[in-house]
């Protein structure tokens, strides 16, 4: 999983943008595959699990059977995704590590851990 460091800009509201880096992983084909084939066996599996819960058991596994192929196919098209974020944040000024996830778009928004503020997240390129 190759990964690259990407400078980005963190704001909030009225508050002074600070820079910071986010962790891109880029995913290669065959982890693509495999990240798709285990969110797929996972749903699968849930579906044959929740066949032996009463009343769940009408609803749980026709949901989790469609679900497995739509997450598989999401996660196999996802090419790279965020992995974290180092920065100071906007409001509460020192630097934090900030976990996240998803795939990556221009902008998005992360969570400062200190004061729990929402914060705007802007790829810069
Ligand atoms: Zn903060």
């Amino acid at each position: 999983m190759p990964t690259r460091n990407v400078p980005v800009r963190l704001s909030l509201g009225s508050e002074q943008p600070t820079q910071a880096t986010v962790v891109i992983a880029d995913w290669t084909m065959l982890e693509r595959l495999r990240r798709g084939a285990m969110v797929l066996g996972l749903a699968w599996g849930a579906a044959g699990f929740s066949i032996v819960i009463p009343v769940l058991h009408f609803v749980l596994p026709p949901i989790l059977l469609l679900l497995g192929p739509i997450l598989c196919v999401w996660r196999v098209l996802t090419r790279s995704s965020f992995k974290e974020g180092t920065g100071p944040c906007p409001r509460c000024k020192p630097e934090r590590t900030m976990t996240m996830g998803g795939k990556v778009e221009p902008e998005t928004n992360v969570f400062c851990d200190g004061c729990g503020n929402q914060l705007t997240l802007k790829l810069q390129s």
